[in-house]
């Protein structure tokens, strides 16, 4: 499950940044996953318990924010959202694979505190 590595990886991010506002707790995560980034949001969610267990982040609350696809027609030029996985163009048909948006998978907000008073 390659999640838990992404998650490993966000996680470890999320800490650094924690630590150079002077945190020692973590809250929420959120993050920007795009339909394209190929994970599963429920398998997102088991590895993030996995990951935070034992770290600054343990209980923190997971936010997901779901990037739709879009997709630029190399034929018209024309930007669009494809239905299901065939990305033809709506205005001209050509199939497009030149994808604009849907594949990221990147940390957008945390909220921390510090424990200490
Ligand atoms: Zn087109």
């Amino acid at each position: 499950m390659h999640e838990v590595g992404l998650m490993q990886s966000a996680l470890e991010l999320a800490e650094e940044q924690a630590r150079s506002r002077g945190a020692t707790r973590i809250h929420r995560i959120t993050l920007r996953v795009g339909r394209l980034a190929g994970v599963e949001p429920e398998a997102l969610a088991f590895a993030f318990d996995v990951v935070t267990a034992g770290t600054m982040a343990e209980g923190a609350a997971l936010q997901i924010e779901s990037v739709p696809v879009v997709c630029s027609c190399g034929r018209c030029g024309k930007e669009f959202a494809p239905q299901d996985f065939v990305f033809a163009c709506p205005g001209c048909g050509a199939l497009s694979r030149d994808v604009r948006a849907g594949q990221e998978l990147e940390l957008t907000s945390l909220e921390v505190s510090d424990d200490g008073d």
